[in-house]
């Protein structure tokens, strides 16, 4: 059986307080509702991650997450920060590879290697983002596209490391845009990532990676995109920051 997650994705919005509210809202909200099947994961900005920590407490179903970790395991790195930091709070999964680091940033599928093996051997989960640019869709060649990204990055990894990663598809042309991909098109891409991830570490094991969409889900999309065989949750960017939005999704 496959796990389900909804992860939130802040990127760089919220200052302190509004961080803490939306927490602690959200923690209400899912006392509330039972969405015991579902691992539901905040990812804040650094400043926010140890003080949402402290309010998710032993909240059932909540953890946190990071939206970015080092590359390297520790030392004169200034401004940066390891896997090994994060998991020794609590942190539990890290975002790697959005398309936004890799564009404004610059990283590489090698580099993304290397973060992802720094958050695998702290024991963080990697949810490993890969998806299109809108010409790339247009011109028909987004499996192939999307399936090189993973080739490049995660192909050197280890049936038994494979199998902790989750990934995330987000077509770029969707983030942010109000565009959402259909539920068919999230579905083909899903199918053929699994697929590809098959070819390499065996169906089996693929059979048993969660694989979220993110791009403009909402509460009126999820339900439809979710329903998907293919698609275990999503990666959610602007609806979470609004708690009633984001538990709606989850529910
Ligand atoms: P969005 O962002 O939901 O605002 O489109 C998703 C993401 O970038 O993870």
């Amino acid at each position: 059986m496959r796990k389900k997650i909804v992860a939130g994705n802040w990127k760089m919005n919220l200052n302190f307080d509004e961080g803490q509210k939306l927490t602690s809202e959200i923690v209400n909200m899912l006392k509330d509702e039972n969405v015991k099947d579902v691992s539901v994961v905040l990812n804040p900005p650094f400043p926010h991650l140890y003080p949402v920590k402290k309010l998710i407490g032993d909240t059932p179903n909540l953890y946190l997450g990071s939206q970015n970790c080092s590359d390297k395991a520790s030392g004169a790195y200034t401004g940066e920060t390891s896997a090994g930091m994060l998991a020794s709070f609590g942190a539990k999964f890290v975002i790697l590879g959005h398309s936004e680091r890799r564009e404004y940033f610059k990283e590489s599928n090698e580099l993304l290697t290397a973060k992802t093996k720094q958050a695998l051997e702290n024991g963080l989960t990697p949810i490993f983002c890969c998806g299109e640019p809108l010409e790339i869709r247009e011109a028909g060649t987004h499996e192939a596209y999307v399936t090189q990204q993973l080739t490049e990055s995660l192909f050197g990894f280890s049936p038994e490391e494979m199998s902790k990663i989750v990934i995330a598809y987000e077509p770029i042309w969707a983030i942010g845009t109000g565009k959402t991909a259909s539920s068919e098109q999230a579905q083909e891409m899903h199918a053929a990532i699994r697929k590809h991830l098959g070819s390499k570490f065996g169906q089996e094991l693929a059979n048993n990676i969660s694989i979220l969409y993110g791009g403009s889900c909402n509460p009126s999309n999820a339900q439809e995109i979710f329903s998907k065989p293919d698609v275990d949750g999503g990666l959610i960017g602007g609806a979470s920051l609004k708690s009633r939005d984001f538990v709606e999704i989850v529910k």
